[in-house]
């Protein structure tokens, strides 16, 4: 998972392609950005024992070659 934090606001970045999300949020709305992220289709993935994010395109390319 890639999250920059500045000043009072965290942005996340997909971890394949470095796209950033298109908004921020504050940094104590953590919950909050996961549930968005999801929303438009970001997925989690555990590795290696960290949490990376793909943003919507890169989760659709990634279930594919999965399939
Ligand atoms: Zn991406």
């Amino acid at each position: 998972m890639t999250i920059t934090r500045k000043d009072e606001t965290i942005s996340i970045i997909c971890d394949t392609c470095g796209t950033t999300f298109r908004k921020t949020f504050p940094h104590d709305e953590f919950a909050v950005m996961q549930r968005e992220i999801q929303q438009e289709g970001w997925k989690p993935r555990r590795k290696a024992g960290a949490w990376e994010h793909a943003c919507s395109h890169c989760a659709q390319s990634q279930d594919g070659r999965l399939l």
